[in-house]
């Protein structure tokens, strides 16, 4: 590794050259490497492939929008933080209201500095740890979700993106009560039209079906789920059917 990578990498998804070269300049400065991929489809596939600590996403891109580039990355339960570049104000309406996982915005046109100093904010505030290169760990169950991978009692455990998805956002709340509407609007989000509390009972279902012994979910009656460390196996396995 290159010393001007001692920061780690920033992908930078932007169309436009000129901008995309003005924030490799800045950010190269700052210590960081930097990947530019200049369309959303190479932008995907950097962000997958290449581990970065922060991506910086233009929303108008070619091939794929920015906004389906995010919302696909934490379908893949990545969550590397994510600074916006936005054109213009109903794009800003898209990235707060669509709640897609995103860490912060910047409005163009910007200062570089000051894309370089969001960046370095969402990296602190992510705790200078690589979001993607966090694991979650209850009981006997361990999550990561930059591997994409779940073990239970140390053998690993094939899930669904969906079960990936629900038993990520009960583990990123350990001892929360989350109510059943809530998992159905985090997790299924747009496709949960049509969905009804049900489905996410089924899910829950499969999973704990697929953990075993290991599954940390705990069933509160009339209300949701909540994933325990003091979960033992047994008052898993009694709490096997669906709250409803
Ligand atoms: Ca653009």
């Amino acid at each position: 590794m290159s010393a001007e990578t001692g920061r780690g990498l920033v992908l930078v998804v932007e169309d436009e050259k000129p901008i995309a070269d003005l924030l490799r300049l800045y950010l190269t400065r700052e210590g960081f490497g930097v990947q530019v991929a200049a369309d959303g489809r190479a932008g995907l596939a950097a962000a997958r492939a290449g581990h970065p600590v922060a991506i910086v996403l233009d929303i108008g891109l070619p091939l794929l929008d920015g906004t389906e580039v995010c919302r696909l990355l934490r379908a893949d339960g990545n969550w590397t933080p994510v600074l916006f570049l936005t054109a213009r104000d109903e794009e800003i309406d898209r990235v707060v209201g669509l709640e897609l996982g995103a860490d912060d915005y910047i409005t163009k046109p910007f200062s570089p500095r000051e894309v370089v100093t969001r960046v370095k904010t969402v990296l602190r505030r992510a705790g200078g740890v690589p979001a993607a290169e966090r694991t979650y760990t209850v009981g006997s169950v361990m999550l990561d979700p930059a591997r994409r991978t779940v073990h239970a009692a140390g053998q690993p455990v094939a899930l669904t993106v969906t079960e990936f998805e629900l038993l990520g956002y009960l583990m990123r709340k350990p001892g929360w009560v989350v109510p059943r509407e809530q998992l159905l609007a985090e997790v299924w989000g747009y496709s949960s039209a049509g969905h009804t509390t049900r489905t996410v009972d089924v899910h829950i279902a499969q999973l704990r079906a697929k953990l075993g012994a290991a599954s940390p979910i705990r069933t509160v009656r009339g209300v949701g789920y909540a994933v325990d460390d003091t979960v033992t196996g047994a008052d898993a396995g009694t709490a096997d059917q669906p709250a409803g």
